[in-house]
């Protein structure tokens, strides 16, 4: 099975409401992971913050499937506020 399969598995078993809650869920351990990264820079918070950013990328895999949102599309947002990071970041200089 591939990831796609995995995660389209995943959310024919559990749900949209169910695999969106999730979602949400391990945006907020992420957001506490770094909090506690930032207040305490050892090994078990680094560990710690790895595997919530692991848990989000495969949420965002799965929202993504579930919302109909294609990566390409993605990308080229990225790549618009990417520019706009990089003109930013050109007036600081
Ligand atoms: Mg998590």
């Amino acid at each position: 099975m591939n990831e796609r399969e995995l995660y389209t598995k995943a959310i024919k078993t559990y749900g949209v409401r169910e695999q969106s809650a999730v979602a949400m869920e391990e945006c907020a351990e992420l957001i506490r992971a770094i909090n506690k990264y930032q207040r305490k820079s050892n090994l078990d918070n680094r560990m710690n913050l790895r595997e919530e950013i692991a848990d989000v990328q495969i949420m965002i895999e799965q929202l993504k499937i579930m919302y109909d949102i294609r990566q390409d599309d993605i990308e080229k947002i990225k790549q618009l506020k990417n520019e706009r990071l990089e003109m930013r970041l050109e007036k600081e200089d």
